[in-house]
């Protein structure tokens, strides 16, 4: 098979839109085209029941009922309405009162999408933990059972993470929350549709989750929000035509959620394959880099990982330069949202990576549409251009020589 360059190893930023989604989607643009809302006409009729099919769908990749499904514009809009909320909703005082308002529960190395909220509500009167994860990027239901307070009102604790794969503990973490009628949301958006998800025993109240990353499209997502033991309740952040039971108002993305509802339908069906295979992908991606390089690190725990993310030091190179000397391949240095800038991501610094080696981490992130083929000329390329790279590097030169660069005290000058 002959490979077609670049080729693209960026799927946890987002993914190709499966071509079975894109042919699911396509009379809705045209032929099915009314809006789910007209209760008075067929037009109206059949467009609902694209969308309640979508509903189905989703609802059954996550062991919900269809209820619980809400429809958004993403997980950015998902995680925004679970954290708001949810915050505002179980507020222990009014705005303005000057009192605490409720203690909320994250983690410093969420996405930008949960950090983001959840600063904005410390500005409202709600006070906010963030916990530091282990040196193996996990957040446990011990730390989080630590930083418990009887005002806490809400935990919000991805399901994985975006920039190094790991795995936290979210059933025990659920489990706690419903001990103590605390309110469990996770951001579930690089966890669904990869791994097997049930929000009855996996003890999620809210889900966050994205077309986009499940070779759906994107501008859609999904909010899953549970009714029963507890029955979650939400103030709204939008309001209007009331549409999705009164907390999402505005005419449905007819086109893009039966689009996400294929998307999860595929994903049901061929998950236990695509992540033996992916997980086969990126033991051989990381076995060969490790094999074929001094002076690299994976980071991230070695097992409690999705199976589709590999995030690697390369001592002595910097991140940005060997993405330009490898541009055949797309990947990623930090966050796609962070990549703009130049300090090293935040995700890598709150695991405890020095400065030097955050900014010589570059994500590879595997998906449905990659083959073997791509993962070989990935070992060739990222090898040779990492030894490439550090002949040039006098840091290089001296850490082969035996000095210990960590030691030297460096002339101002
Ligand atoms: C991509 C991503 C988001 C944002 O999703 P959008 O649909 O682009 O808004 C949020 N959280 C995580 C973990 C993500 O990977």
């Amino acid at each position: 098979m002959t490979l077609t360059k670049p080729i693209y190893f960026d799927n946890a930023a987002t993914t190709k839109c499966d071509p079975r989604v894109v042919e699911a989607m396509l009379p809705y643009f045209t032929e099915i085209y009314g809006n789910p809302g007209s209760r008075n006409h067929s037009f109206g009729w059949v467009a609902e029941d694209g969308v309640e099919t979508a509903r189905r769908q989703v609802a059954d990749l996550l062991g919900a009922d269809r209820k619980e499904i809400i429809f958004t514009s993403g997980a950015t809009e998902s995680n925004n309405l679970a954290i708001k909320g949810a915050a505002s909703m179980y507020a222990k005082h009014p705005a303005g009162s000057g009192k605490c308002r409720g203690h909320i529960i994250t983690a410093m190395h969420e996405h930008k999408a949960t950090l983001d909220p959840c600063k904005r509500l410390q500005k409202e009167g709600f006070e906010v933990t963030y916990l530091e994860p282990g040196a193996d990027g996990l957040i446990t239901a011990k730390m989080v059972e630590d930083a418990m307070r009887d005002d806490t009102i809400l935990v919000t604790i991805m399901w994985a993470n975006n920039e190094i794969g790991t795995i936290n503990e979210i059933p025990q973490i659920g489990a706690l929350c419903h001990d103590r009628g605390v309110i469990f949301h996770t951001d579930g958006t690089q966890w669904v549709g990869k791994m097997p998800t049930d929000v009855n025993t996996d003890n999620v109240d809210l889900l966050s989750m994205s077309g986009h990353k499940l070779y759906g499209p994107k501008g859609v997502g999904a909010l899953y929000v549970r009714r029963r033991r507890p029955r979650v309740r939400l103030t709204a952040i939008q309001e209007g035509g009331g549409q999705e039971r009164g907390m999402r108002s505005g005419t449905l993305n007819v086109t893009g959620i039966v689009g996400l509802g294929k998307a999860c339908e595929i994903a049901s069906q061929e998950m236990d394959s695509e992540r033996e295979r992916l997980l086969s992908l990126r033991t051989k991606l990381e076995s060969g880099i490790t094999a074929g390089l001094s002076d690299v690190q994976v980071n991230g725990h070695a097992e409690k990982r999705l199976p589709h993310i590999s995030n690697i030091s390369y001592g002595f190179v910097e991140g940005e330069s060997l993405m330009m000397a490898c541009k055949d391949i797309a990947m990623s240095s930090g966050s796609a949202c962070t990549s703009a800038s130049l300090e090293p991501s935040y995700v890598l610094k709150a695991l405890g990576v020095g400065d030097d080696l955050a900014h010589s981490s570059l994500r590879m992130s595997l998906g449905r549409f990659n083959t073997e083929e791509e993962v070989d000329f990935a070992i060739e390329q990222v090898i040779k251009s990492v030894n490439k790279l550090r002949e040039l590097s006098p840091l290089y030169d001296m850490h082969k020589e035996g000095i210990d660069i960590t030691k030297i005290e460096w002339q101002a000058h």
